[in-house]
């Protein structure tokens, strides 16, 4: 039996009979750039999100940079979020002409360690972007707490976590303003690039729809040096259709991180955990073993395909060697970054390949632990 990593084949030929005229539609009308399909898709997704307004851009990094300078941020500012992200977290930092300031994980929730987040704040520091890994919310009281104390704005990087819920209440509804990224295997992933800021600030919306357009209000008139970073019309035809499967889809995700936890209790594995402030949308399942890459060989070899999200913590990567970050820095960041593994989860994940998962997985464990040393610290549950 083989099981792929992520499955996107399976879910368009379910929705090919809604998904093709819609773009017909498009196509006849010749209506490419902006229009209705990108204005209904924004509020739609806005009214998701459980907020107020959306603004289409190219894709989820150009999302957190134009959030960043719709706030005022660039030159001379420092942006604090965690080492333990996709690059792109940081990039848009970058992008935007501020700097990133790292801060390292929670080794519970894999996402920003808020205990850890104060001592990062200097006098420069504008803005926190706490990032919802995996689809798990980050602990976004405390980080509000001190962002409102300090004066400081906060974007979330919701890239993973479409639908997903932090005491209730959506992700993207939570900070200043959110990013979102529409990537193809994201929880809601158009057949191309794209991304949305979300924000209840009709302030930050006005700045962001002038930043994606080259800066102009009015056609023509060019109000500041703006961008063109605009959801493709076509994207957002694709992405109204499938918004209206959204929560199924997180629902199936979240029944089959539920069959994996069942199946997989017993096995000396780190499984997520679920924060009680948190609702996941589980966009990945990540486990944690010792001999990780002895693991991955062997689940591959019996057909199933596994991923690392993320091997290199940001401040280990050769881009970003200039921020002067060392080795050491930001310790569970760079453990988790050696022992992390994603396992096959996408909504048409169906039982019998979960069930092939948690046995590949088990004969690896038990053909394994006679000769091979498990440490503690990779055991569920277990702080380091
Ligand atoms: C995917 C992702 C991004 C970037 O989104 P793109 O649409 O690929 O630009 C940013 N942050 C996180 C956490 C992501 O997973």
């Amino acid at each position: 039996m083989k099981v792929p990593f992520v499955d996107l084949i399976t879910q368009y030929r379910s929705l090919e009979n809604q998904i093709l005229p819609a773009m017909q539609n498009i196509l006849e009308k010749a209506q490419f750039i902006l229009g209705e399909d990108v204005e209904l898709f924004e509020k739609e997704f806005a009214a998701f999100c459980e907020t107020e307004f959306a603004v289409g851009v190219d894709s989820g990094t150009s999302a957190i940079e134009l959030a960043l300078r719709t706030l005022g941020i660039g030159e001379g500012d420092e942006v604090i979020t965690t080492a333990n992200t996709f690059i792109a977290t940081a990039l848009a930092i970058s992008y935007a002409g501020a700097r990133p300031v790292l801060v390292d994980a929670d080794p519970q929730t894999y996402t920003i360690d808020v205990s850890k987040l104060e001592e990062a704040i200097t006098p420069r520091t504008k803005a926190i972007i706490p990032v919802h890994l995996y689809g798990q919310p980050a602990d976004m009281d405390p980080i509000m707490e001190i962002a409102q104390r300090r004066g400081l704005k906060v974007i979330e990087d919701a890239c993973q976590a479409h639908g997903a819920r932090y005491k209730g209440r959506r992700a993207g509804s939570l900070g200043h303003a959110a990013a979102f990224s529409f990537y193809p295997a994201k929880n809601l992933g158009a057949y191309g690039d794209g991304g949305i800021i979300v924000t209840g600030d009709e302030q930050v919306a006005r700045s962001a729809r002038m930043l994606r357009n080259y800066g102009q209000r009015e056609k023509y008139k060019h109000l500041m040096c703006g961008f063109n970073r605009r959801l493709d019309t076509l994207q957002a035809a694709v992405l109204r259709v499938k918004l209206g499967y959204l929560d199924d889809w997180n629902n199936a995700r979240r029944r089959h991180a539920g069959r994996y936890k069942r199946l997989l209790d017993s096995t000396p594995l780190a499984l997520p955990l679920e924060a009680d402030y948190a609702e996941s949308v589980y966009h990945l399942y990540v486990v944690r073993a010792d001999n990780r890459e002895a693991l991955m060989d062997s689940l591959q070899e019996q057909g199933i395909s596994t991923g690392i999200h993320y091997p290199i913590p940001v401040h280990l990567q050769p881009a970003y060697q200039d921020l002067g970050y060392q080795s050491g820095d930001f310790p569970v960041s760079e453990r988790y970054a050696k022992c992390i593994l994603s396992l096959p989860m996408y909504p048409e994940l169906d039982r019998d390949a979960i069930v092939h998962v948690a046995n590949a997985i088990k004969n690896f464990v038990n053909g394994f632990v006679v000769e091979a040393t498990i440490s503690e610290d990779v055991f569920v549950g277990q702080v380091p």
